[in-house]
Protein backbone atom coordinates (compact mmCIF):
# COMPACT_ATOMS: atom_id res chain seq x y z
CA UNK A 1 0.00 0.00 0.00
CA UNK A 2 1.04 3.28 -0.71
CA UNK A 3 2.50 5.46 2.24
CA UNK A 4 -0.29 7.52 4.08
CA UNK A 5 0.19 11.43 4.78
CA UNK A 6 -1.32 13.68 7.41
CA UNK A 7 -2.73 16.38 7.66
CA UNK A 8 -1.43 19.40 10.10
CA UNK A 9 -4.31 21.33 12.26
CA UNK A 10 -3.81 22.71 15.40
CA UNK A 11 -0.74 21.26 15.81
CA UNK A 12 -1.39 17.60 15.39
CA UNK A 13 -1.10 15.38 12.45
CA UNK A 14 -4.58 14.13 11.79
CA UNK A 15 -6.18 11.78 9.25
CA UNK A 16 -10.04 12.05 8.02
CA UNK A 17 -9.88 7.90 6.99
CA UNK A 18 -11.06 8.97 3.54
CA UNK A 19 -7.82 9.21 1.24
CA UNK A 20 -7.15 10.68 -2.18
CA UNK A 21 -4.35 8.78 -4.10
CA UNK A 22 -1.24 10.81 -5.72
CA UNK A 23 0.56 9.75 -8.57
CA UNK A 24 4.08 10.05 -10.09
CA UNK A 25 4.07 11.71 -13.33
CA UNK A 26 7.04 9.17 -14.30
CA UNK A 27 5.93 6.56 -14.22
CA UNK A 28 2.07 6.72 -13.19
CA UNK A 29 2.01 4.53 -10.11
CA UNK A 30 0.51 5.62 -6.55
CA UNK A 31 3.26 6.73 -4.41
CA UNK A 32 1.12 8.23 -1.62
CA UNK A 33 -2.35 8.98 -0.13
CA UNK A 34 -3.22 12.07 1.80
CA UNK A 35 -6.78 12.62 3.86
CA UNK A 36 -9.74 14.16 2.04
CA UNK A 37 -10.73 16.84 3.87
CA UNK A 38 -14.20 18.27 3.49
CA UNK A 39 -16.18 21.43 5.41
CA UNK A 40 -15.57 19.69 8.45
CA UNK A 41 -11.71 19.75 8.65
CA UNK A 42 -11.88 23.02 6.74
CA UNK A 43 -13.55 24.36 9.88
CA UNK A 44 -11.35 23.40 12.16
CA UNK A 45 -8.61 24.22 10.89
CA UNK A 46 -9.94 27.98 10.82
CA UNK A 47 -11.12 27.13 13.98
CA UNK A 48 -7.58 26.40 15.24
CA UNK A 49 -5.94 29.65 13.02
CA UNK A 50 -8.60 32.00 14.82
CA UNK A 51 -7.84 30.61 18.23
CA UNK A 52 -3.82 30.85 17.88
CA UNK A 53 -4.59 34.61 16.04
CA UNK A 54 -5.20 35.97 19.42
CA UNK A 55 -1.69 35.19 21.16
CA UNK A 56 0.07 34.95 17.30
CA UNK A 57 -0.78 38.73 16.79
CA UNK A 58 0.99 40.00 20.13
CA UNK A 59 4.27 37.56 19.85
CA UNK A 60 7.19 39.51 19.48
CA UNK A 61 7.92 39.41 16.14
CA UNK A 62 11.74 38.08 16.70
CA UNK A 63 9.66 35.11 18.54
CA UNK A 64 7.80 35.10 15.09
CA UNK A 65 11.14 35.43 13.58
CA UNK A 66 12.36 32.02 15.69
CA UNK A 67 9.95 29.89 14.48
CA UNK A 68 10.21 30.91 10.50
CA UNK A 69 14.33 30.11 11.19
CA UNK A 70 12.83 27.02 12.74
CA UNK A 71 11.20 26.12 9.91
CA UNK A 72 14.11 27.30 7.21
CA UNK A 73 16.39 24.93 9.52
CA UNK A 74 13.83 21.62 9.13
CA UNK A 75 13.74 22.34 5.60
CA UNK A 76 17.69 22.25 5.14
CA UNK A 77 17.84 19.56 8.05
CA UNK A 78 16.19 17.30 5.56
CA UNK A 79 16.40 18.23 2.22
CA UNK A 80 17.61 15.31 0.95
CA UNK A 81 14.60 13.70 1.91
CA UNK A 82 12.20 16.06 0.48
CA UNK A 83 14.42 17.13 -3.06
CA UNK A 84 13.73 13.10 -3.31
CA UNK A 85 10.06 13.00 -2.47
CA UNK A 86 9.30 16.17 -4.56
CA UNK A 87 10.99 14.76 -7.98
CA UNK A 88 8.50 11.74 -7.10
CA UNK A 89 5.31 13.37 -7.03
CA UNK A 90 6.48 16.58 -9.21
CA UNK A 91 8.26 15.25 -11.56
CA UNK A 92 11.17 17.67 -11.82
CA UNK A 93 14.93 16.51 -11.97
CA UNK A 94 16.76 16.17 -8.78
CA UNK A 95 18.70 19.30 -9.43
CA UNK A 96 15.80 21.26 -10.09
CA UNK A 97 13.92 19.43 -7.15
CA UNK A 98 17.20 20.61 -4.76
CA UNK A 99 16.81 23.91 -6.01
CA UNK A 100 13.62 24.26 -4.99
CA UNK A 101 13.87 23.07 -1.46
CA UNK A 102 17.29 24.90 -0.46
CA UNK A 103 15.68 27.84 -2.19
CA UNK A 104 12.50 27.84 -0.47
CA UNK A 105 14.71 27.39 3.09
CA UNK A 106 16.77 30.33 2.16
CA UNK A 107 13.55 32.63 0.72
CA UNK A 108 11.90 31.48 4.48
CA UNK A 109 15.52 32.85 6.36
CA UNK A 110 15.66 36.17 3.71
CA UNK A 111 12.24 37.03 4.09
CA UNK A 112 11.83 36.73 7.86
CA UNK A 113 14.36 39.30 8.05
CA UNK A 114 11.65 41.95 6.56
CA UNK A 115 9.35 44.17 8.73
CA UNK A 116 7.21 47.07 8.41
CA UNK A 117 8.19 49.91 10.13
CA UNK A 118 5.56 52.49 11.69
CA UNK A 119 5.52 55.85 9.83
CA UNK A 120 4.91 59.10 11.53
CA UNK A 121 3.26 61.55 9.22
CA UNK A 122 2.72 64.35 11.57
CA UNK A 123 4.14 64.80 14.94
CA UNK A 124 3.86 68.16 16.67
CA UNK A 125 1.98 70.62 19.02
CA UNK A 126 -1.15 70.15 17.26
CA UNK A 127 -0.77 66.44 16.90
CA UNK A 128 0.81 62.99 17.03
CA UNK A 129 -0.61 61.11 14.01
CA UNK A 130 0.35 57.22 13.59
CA UNK A 131 0.38 54.90 10.48
CA UNK A 132 0.91 51.32 12.02
CA UNK A 133 0.36 48.16 10.21
CA UNK A 134 -1.66 45.32 11.73
CA UNK A 135 -2.33 41.57 10.81
CA UNK A 136 -5.26 40.91 9.07
CA UNK A 137 -6.22 37.84 10.77
CA UNK A 138 -6.67 33.91 9.36
CA UNK A 139 -5.44 33.56 5.96
CA UNK A 140 -6.30 30.47 3.04
CA UNK A 141 -3.55 30.03 1.30
CA UNK A 142 -3.90 27.99 -2.25
CA UNK A 143 -0.72 26.94 -3.73
CA UNK A 144 -0.68 25.17 -7.41
CA UNK A 145 1.94 22.37 -8.39
CA UNK A 146 4.38 23.57 -10.36
CA UNK A 147 6.34 24.43 -7.08
CA UNK A 148 4.89 23.16 -3.91
CA UNK A 149 6.95 23.52 -1.66
CA UNK A 150 8.14 27.07 -2.83
CA UNK A 151 4.89 28.30 -2.77
CA UNK A 152 4.06 26.69 0.65
CA UNK A 153 6.79 28.87 2.15
CA UNK A 154 6.14 31.87 -0.09
CA UNK A 155 2.42 31.84 1.82
CA UNK A 156 3.08 30.43 5.22
CA UNK A 157 6.43 32.88 5.79
CA UNK A 158 4.80 36.47 5.21
CA UNK A 159 1.65 35.54 6.48
CA UNK A 160 3.72 34.14 10.32
CA UNK A 161 5.93 37.23 9.86
CA UNK A 162 3.05 40.15 9.75
CA UNK A 163 0.72 37.85 12.83
CA UNK A 164 -1.61 36.34 10.52
CA UNK A 165 -1.88 32.27 11.12
CA UNK A 166 -2.79 30.28 7.86
CA UNK A 167 -4.88 27.35 6.69
CA UNK A 168 -2.94 26.15 3.47
CA UNK A 169 -4.07 23.83 0.89
CA UNK A 170 -1.87 22.16 -1.22
CA UNK A 171 -2.49 20.99 -5.12
CA UNK A 172 -4.06 17.91 -4.80
CA UNK A 173 -1.53 16.44 -7.65
CA UNK A 174 1.48 17.52 -5.34
CA UNK A 175 0.67 17.36 -1.62
CA UNK A 176 3.13 14.96 -0.51
CA UNK A 177 6.35 16.89 0.18
CA UNK A 178 4.24 19.67 1.99
CA UNK A 179 3.12 17.08 4.41
CA UNK A 180 6.52 15.88 4.70
CA UNK A 181 7.09 19.48 5.67
CA UNK A 182 3.98 19.92 8.20
CA UNK A 183 4.98 17.03 10.58
CA UNK A 184 8.30 18.09 10.42
CA UNK A 185 7.24 21.26 11.64
CA UNK A 186 4.32 20.55 13.84
CA UNK A 187 6.51 20.84 17.03
CA UNK A 188 8.63 23.85 16.23
CA UNK A 189 5.69 26.37 15.51
CA UNK A 190 2.74 27.14 18.24
CA UNK A 191 -0.53 24.97 17.69
CA UNK A 192 -3.04 26.44 15.16
CA UNK A 193 -0.53 28.98 13.52
CA UNK A 194 0.05 26.97 10.32
CA UNK A 195 -2.30 24.79 9.34
CA UNK A 196 -2.24 22.28 5.92
CA UNK A 197 -5.00 20.73 4.37
CA UNK A 198 -5.47 18.49 1.81
CA UNK A 199 -8.61 17.81 -0.65
CA UNK A 200 -9.73 18.12 -4.17
CA UNK A 201 -10.45 21.23 -6.21
CA UNK A 202 -13.57 21.69 -4.43
CA UNK A 203 -11.80 22.67 -0.99
CA UNK A 204 -10.39 25.29 -2.62
CA UNK A 205 -14.05 27.21 -3.25
CA UNK A 206 -14.80 26.45 0.23
CA UNK A 207 -11.94 28.05 1.85
CA UNK A 208 -12.33 31.23 -0.45
CA UNK A 209 -16.03 31.18 0.78
CA UNK A 210 -15.34 30.51 4.17
CA UNK A 211 -16.73 33.40 7.05
CA UNK A 212 -13.96 33.18 9.04
CA UNK A 213 -10.95 33.47 6.76
CA UNK A 214 -9.85 37.27 6.35
CA UNK A 215 -7.77 36.91 3.64
CA UNK A 216 -6.81 34.18 0.57
CA UNK A 217 -3.31 34.31 -1.20
CA UNK A 218 -3.18 32.04 -4.32
CA UNK A 219 -1.26 31.21 -6.77
CA UNK A 220 -2.32 29.34 -9.53
CA UNK A 221 -4.19 29.70 -13.01
CA UNK A 222 -5.85 33.35 -13.98
CA UNK A 223 -9.17 31.45 -14.71
CA UNK A 224 -9.21 30.13 -11.28
CA UNK A 225 -7.93 33.44 -9.72
CA UNK A 226 -11.22 35.06 -11.32
CA UNK A 227 -13.22 32.31 -9.54
CA UNK A 228 -11.29 33.59 -6.00
CA UNK A 229 -11.78 36.93 -6.70
CA UNK A 230 -15.54 36.20 -7.36
CA UNK A 231 -15.76 33.84 -3.80
CA UNK A 232 -13.99 36.21 -1.99
CA UNK A 233 -15.98 39.36 -3.03
CA UNK A 234 -19.37 38.39 -0.56
CA UNK A 235 -16.51 39.03 2.43
CA UNK A 236 -14.83 41.75 0.81
CA UNK A 237 -11.92 39.13 1.61
CA UNK A 238 -8.34 40.75 0.58
CA UNK A 239 -6.61 38.84 -1.91
CA UNK A 240 -3.24 38.37 -3.36
CA UNK A 241 -3.43 36.31 -6.73
CA UNK A 242 -0.31 35.43 -8.95
CA UNK A 243 -1.71 33.94 -11.88
CA UNK A 244 -0.73 32.97 -15.54
CA UNK A 245 1.92 34.76 -17.67
CA UNK A 246 2.73 34.62 -20.92
CA UNK A 247 6.22 36.34 -21.06
CA UNK A 248 8.23 37.37 -24.13
CA UNK A 249 12.07 36.93 -24.43
CA UNK A 250 13.65 39.75 -26.81
CA UNK A 251 16.96 38.96 -28.36
CA UNK A 252 18.70 41.73 -29.53
CA UNK A 253 20.72 41.64 -32.90
CA UNK A 254 23.87 42.48 -30.61
CA UNK A 255 23.36 39.35 -28.23
CA UNK A 256 26.02 36.94 -28.74
CA UNK A 257 24.31 33.71 -29.86
CA UNK A 258 26.73 31.21 -28.49
CA UNK A 259 26.47 33.23 -24.89
CA UNK A 260 22.75 33.09 -24.92
CA UNK A 261 21.21 29.83 -26.47
CA UNK A 262 21.93 27.84 -22.98
CA UNK A 263 20.34 30.48 -21.20
CA UNK A 264 17.17 31.16 -22.78
CA UNK A 265 16.79 27.11 -23.67
CA UNK A 266 16.46 26.93 -19.61
CA UNK A 267 14.51 29.93 -19.51
CA UNK A 268 12.10 27.95 -21.54
CA UNK A 269 12.65 24.61 -20.20
CA UNK A 270 13.22 24.67 -16.56
CA UNK A 271 10.67 22.28 -14.81
CA UNK A 272 9.43 21.48 -18.25
CA UNK A 273 8.27 24.73 -19.61
CA UNK A 274 6.09 24.55 -16.39
CA UNK A 275 6.85 27.82 -14.36
CA UNK A 276 4.65 30.99 -14.78
CA UNK A 277 7.71 33.43 -15.43
CA UNK A 278 9.51 30.79 -18.40
CA UNK A 279 10.15 32.28 -21.67
CA UNK A 280 6.73 31.25 -23.44
CA UNK A 281 7.60 33.16 -26.46
CA UNK A 282 11.19 34.03 -27.85
CA UNK A 283 11.73 37.21 -29.89
CA UNK A 284 15.31 36.66 -31.89
CA UNK A 285 16.00 39.50 -34.29
CA UNK A 286 16.18 38.67 -37.64
CA UNK A 287 20.18 39.72 -37.79
CA UNK A 288 20.65 36.73 -35.36
CA UNK A 289 18.13 34.32 -35.71
CA UNK A 290 19.72 31.60 -38.18
CA UNK A 291 22.75 31.34 -36.19
CA UNK A 292 20.51 31.86 -32.84
CA UNK A 293 18.38 29.39 -33.58
CA UNK A 294 20.45 26.82 -34.91
CA UNK A 295 22.81 27.08 -31.11
CA UNK A 296 19.63 26.46 -29.05
CA UNK A 297 18.58 23.17 -31.41
CA UNK A 298 22.13 22.05 -30.91
CA UNK A 299 22.21 22.60 -27.28
CA UNK A 300 18.60 21.31 -26.52
CA UNK A 301 19.57 18.12 -28.43
CA UNK A 302 22.09 17.10 -25.80
CA UNK A 303 19.11 17.49 -22.85
CA UNK A 304 17.85 14.25 -21.98
CA UNK A 305 13.94 14.08 -21.09
CA UNK A 306 12.77 11.50 -18.79
CA UNK A 307 12.28 10.35 -15.55
CA UNK A 308 13.42 13.23 -12.69
CA UNK A 309 15.03 10.31 -10.45
CA UNK A 310 17.68 8.74 -12.93
CA UNK A 311 20.58 10.80 -13.47
CA UNK A 312 21.67 13.09 -16.20
CA UNK A 313 17.80 14.05 -17.03
CA UNK A 314 17.19 17.98 -17.97
CA UNK A 315 13.59 18.11 -18.72
CA UNK A 316 11.38 15.76 -16.45
CA UNK A 317 7.45 14.69 -17.80
CA UNK A 318 4.50 17.19 -17.21
CA UNK A 319 2.76 17.06 -13.78
CA UNK A 320 -0.24 15.73 -14.20
CA UNK A 321 -2.37 13.98 -16.73
CA UNK A 322 -4.41 16.75 -17.55
CA UNK A 323 -1.91 19.23 -18.04
CA UNK A 324 -0.23 16.86 -20.45
CA UNK A 325 -3.01 16.19 -22.61
CA UNK A 326 -3.23 20.45 -23.14
CA UNK A 327 0.26 20.72 -24.39
CA UNK A 328 -0.35 17.86 -26.62
CA UNK A 329 -3.14 19.13 -27.77
CA UNK A 330 -1.48 22.59 -28.82
CA UNK A 331 1.39 20.54 -30.68
CA UNK A 332 -1.19 19.16 -32.29
CA UNK A 333 -2.70 22.19 -33.16
CA UNK A 334 0.37 23.61 -34.89
CA UNK A 335 1.71 20.25 -36.61
CA UNK A 336 -2.20 20.58 -38.15
CA UNK A 337 -1.95 24.01 -39.45
CA UNK A 338 1.54 23.09 -40.71
CA UNK A 339 4.05 25.12 -38.66
CA UNK A 340 7.66 24.52 -39.09
CA UNK A 341 9.27 22.60 -35.94
CA UNK A 342 12.76 22.67 -35.18
CA UNK A 343 12.76 19.77 -33.01
CA UNK A 344 10.02 17.47 -31.87
CA UNK A 345 6.43 18.33 -32.56
CA UNK A 346 5.86 14.05 -33.15
CA UNK A 347 3.06 12.51 -32.37
CA UNK A 348 1.35 11.75 -28.65
CA UNK A 349 4.66 9.92 -27.60
CA UNK A 350 2.64 6.91 -25.88
CA UNK A 351 3.97 5.01 -23.32
CA UNK A 352 4.04 5.23 -19.95
CA UNK A 353 4.89 8.50 -17.98
CA UNK A 354 3.26 12.06 -19.22
CA UNK A 355 6.33 12.79 -21.65
CA UNK A 356 6.41 15.49 -24.25
CA UNK A 357 9.99 15.59 -26.13
CA UNK A 358 11.25 18.96 -26.54
CA UNK A 359 9.16 20.75 -29.28
CA UNK A 360 10.81 24.14 -30.47
CA UNK A 361 9.11 26.17 -33.44
CA UNK A 362 10.49 28.20 -36.19
CA UNK A 363 8.50 31.52 -36.60
CA UNK A 364 4.94 30.58 -35.71
CA UNK A 365 2.36 33.22 -36.48
CA UNK A 366 1.50 35.95 -33.73
CA UNK A 367 -2.35 34.27 -33.31
CA UNK A 368 -1.27 30.48 -33.26
CA UNK A 369 -2.44 29.40 -29.73
CA UNK A 370 0.99 27.60 -29.29
CA UNK A 371 2.27 31.34 -28.62
CA UNK A 372 -0.83 33.35 -27.77
CA UNK A 373 -2.03 30.91 -25.38
CA UNK A 374 0.38 30.09 -22.06
CA UNK A 375 1.83 26.67 -23.00
CA UNK A 376 2.93 25.46 -19.68
CA UNK A 377 4.73 23.23 -21.31
CA UNK A 378 8.27 21.71 -22.98
CA UNK A 379 7.50 24.68 -25.61
CA UNK A 380 9.58 27.21 -27.10
CA UNK A 381 8.25 29.45 -30.53
CA UNK A 382 11.22 31.58 -31.79
CA UNK A 383 9.92 34.38 -33.49
CA UNK A 384 11.86 36.94 -36.03
CA UNK A 385 11.45 40.72 -35.61
CA UNK A 386 12.72 43.36 -37.19
CA UNK A 387 12.47 46.84 -35.47
CA UNK A 388 12.05 47.47 -31.81
CA UNK A 389 8.83 49.17 -31.52
CA UNK A 390 7.68 46.15 -33.62
CA UNK A 391 8.55 43.75 -31.33
CA UNK A 392 7.55 45.61 -27.99
CA UNK A 393 4.56 45.98 -29.50
CA UNK A 394 4.29 42.38 -29.92
CA UNK A 395 5.34 41.56 -26.74
CA UNK A 396 2.64 43.41 -25.08
CA UNK A 397 0.13 42.38 -27.10
CA UNK A 398 -1.03 39.74 -23.77
CA UNK A 399 -3.86 39.78 -21.36
CA UNK A 400 -1.02 38.72 -19.27
CA UNK A 401 1.60 40.92 -18.05
CA UNK A 402 3.69 38.97 -15.41
CA UNK A 403 7.38 38.91 -16.64
CA UNK A 404 9.86 39.22 -19.73
CA UNK A 405 12.89 39.66 -20.35
CA UNK A 406 15.73 41.24 -22.86
CA UNK A 407 19.22 39.96 -23.80
CA UNK A 408 21.79 42.33 -25.44
CA UNK A 409 25.71 43.54 -25.61
CA UNK A 410 24.11 47.10 -24.37
CA UNK A 411 22.08 47.04 -20.71
CA UNK A 412 21.26 50.53 -21.08
CA UNK A 413 19.09 49.38 -24.35
CA UNK A 414 17.89 46.90 -21.94
CA UNK A 415 16.64 48.72 -19.48
CA UNK A 416 15.30 51.36 -22.20
CA UNK A 417 13.17 48.09 -24.09
CA UNK A 418 12.05 46.83 -20.16
CA UNK A 419 10.58 49.93 -19.15
CA UNK A 420 8.43 49.70 -22.18
CA UNK A 421 6.82 46.10 -21.31
CA UNK A 422 3.50 45.65 -19.90
CA UNK A 423 4.61 43.23 -17.15
CA UNK A 424 5.69 43.14 -13.32
CA UNK A 425 9.09 42.16 -13.57
CA UNK A 426 11.43 42.24 -16.33
CA UNK A 427 15.19 40.86 -16.42
CA UNK A 428 18.18 42.04 -18.60
CA UNK A 429 20.60 39.27 -19.55
CA UNK A 430 19.04 36.66 -17.21
CA UNK A 431 15.89 34.68 -16.52
CA UNK A 432 13.85 33.82 -13.62
CA UNK A 433 15.56 35.55 -10.58
CA UNK A 434 13.25 36.48 -7.77
CA UNK A 435 14.98 38.75 -4.51
CA UNK A 436 13.11 38.05 -1.35
CA UNK A 437 13.10 42.11 -0.97
CA UNK A 438 11.40 42.96 -4.42
CA UNK A 439 7.77 42.78 -4.76
CA UNK A 440 6.90 40.17 -7.52
CA UNK A 441 3.77 40.69 -8.74
CA UNK A 442 1.54 40.34 -12.55
CA UNK A 443 0.16 43.46 -14.07
CA UNK A 444 -3.06 42.78 -16.24
CA UNK A 445 -4.38 39.23 -16.16
CA UNK A 446 -1.18 38.01 -14.54
CA UNK A 447 -2.22 38.98 -10.72
CA UNK A 448 -3.50 40.86 -8.43
CA UNK A 449 -1.45 42.83 -5.37
CA UNK A 450 1.95 41.06 -5.03
CA UNK A 451 4.49 38.61 -3.09
CA UNK A 452 7.72 39.08 -1.54
CA UNK A 453 9.25 42.50 -0.36
CA UNK A 454 7.89 44.95 1.99
CA UNK A 455 5.02 45.13 -0.52
CA UNK A 456 3.96 41.62 -0.54
CA UNK A 457 4.48 41.62 3.28
CA UNK A 458 1.76 44.75 3.58
CA UNK A 459 -0.75 42.48 1.73
CA UNK A 460 -0.98 40.74 5.10
CA UNK A 461 -2.29 43.51 7.03
CA UNK A 462 -4.54 46.43 7.09
CA UNK A 463 -3.38 50.15 7.91
CA UNK A 464 -4.16 51.48 11.15
CA UNK A 465 -4.12 55.18 11.34
CA UNK A 466 -3.94 56.77 15.20
CA UNK A 467 -3.88 60.03 15.92
CA UNK A 468 -3.90 61.87 19.47
CA UNK A 469 -4.64 65.50 19.52
CA UNK A 470 -2.07 67.51 21.76
CA UNK A 471 -3.56 70.46 21.91
CA UNK A 472 -7.31 69.35 23.22
CA UNK A 473 -5.91 67.94 26.14
CA UNK A 474 -9.23 68.11 28.47
CA UNK A 475 -7.92 69.58 31.97
P1 LIG B 1 -5.06 25.92 -10.84
O1 LIG B 1 -5.62 27.28 -10.89
O2 LIG B 1 -5.75 24.84 -11.59
O3 LIG B 1 -4.96 25.37 -9.35
C1 LIG B 1 -4.25 26.08 -8.34
C2 LIG B 1 -4.83 25.73 -6.99
O4 LIG B 1 -6.18 26.20 -6.93
C3 LIG B 1 -4.88 24.25 -6.67
O5 LIG B 1 -4.55 24.07 -5.31
C4 LIG B 1 -6.35 23.90 -6.91
O6 LIG B 1 -6.77 22.79 -6.16
C5 LIG B 1 -7.06 25.16 -6.47
N1 LIG B 1 -8.37 25.40 -7.08
C6 LIG B 1 -8.89 24.89 -8.21
N2 LIG B 1 -10.12 25.40 -8.45
C7 LIG B 1 -10.37 26.28 -7.44
C8 LIG B 1 -11.46 27.17 -7.14
N3 LIG B 1 -12.54 27.25 -7.92
N4 LIG B 1 -11.37 27.94 -6.04
C9 LIG B 1 -10.27 27.90 -5.24
N5 LIG B 1 -9.21 27.08 -5.48
C10 LIG B 1 -9.26 26.29 -6.56
O7 LIG B 1 -3.55 26.09 -11.30
P2 LIG B 1 -2.49 24.96 -11.58
O8 LIG B 1 -2.87 24.26 -12.85
O9 LIG B 1 -2.30 24.16 -10.34
O10 LIG B 1 -1.15 25.82 -11.82
C11 LIG B 1 -0.75 26.28 -13.05
C12 LIG B 1 -1.05 27.75 -13.22
O11 LIG B 1 -0.49 28.49 -12.13
C13 LIG B 1 -0.43 28.36 -14.45
O12 LIG B 1 -1.35 29.22 -15.09
C14 LIG B 1 0.75 29.18 -13.92
O13 LIG B 1 1.18 30.21 -14.75
C15 LIG B 1 0.21 29.64 -12.62
N6 LIG B 1 1.31 30.00 -11.71
C16 LIG B 1 1.50 31.32 -11.41
C17 LIG B 1 2.55 31.70 -10.58
C18 LIG B 1 2.78 33.15 -10.22
O14 LIG B 1 3.48 33.39 -9.24
N7 LIG B 1 2.23 34.11 -10.92
C19 LIG B 1 3.39 30.74 -10.06
C20 LIG B 1 3.17 29.40 -10.38
C21 LIG B 1 2.10 29.05 -11.20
Amino acid sequence: MAKQYRNLINGEMIETGEWLDVVNPANEEVIGQVPACGKDELDKAVAAARAAFKTWRKTPIDDRRAAIMAISAAIKENADELFRLLTSEQGKPHAQAQQEIYGAAGMAAAQSTLSLDEEVVQDDDTRLHRVRRVPVGVVGGIVPWNFPVMMAIQKIVPAMLSGCTIVLKPSPFTPLTTLRLAELIADKVPAGVVNIITGEDDLGPMITQHPDIDKITFTGSTATGKKIMEGASADLKRITLELGGNDASIVLPDADPKKVAEQLFWASFANAGQVCIAAKRVYIHEDIYDELSAAIVEYAKNVKVGDGAQQGTGVGPIQNRKQYERVLELIEDAREKGYKFLLGGEKDPSGTGYYVPITILDNPPEDARIVAEEQFGPVMPLMKFKDEDEVIARANNSEYGLAGAVWTANPDKGVEIAEQLETGTVWVNEFMHLSPFAPFGGHKQSGFGAEYGKEGLKEFTYPQAITVKRDNVPA
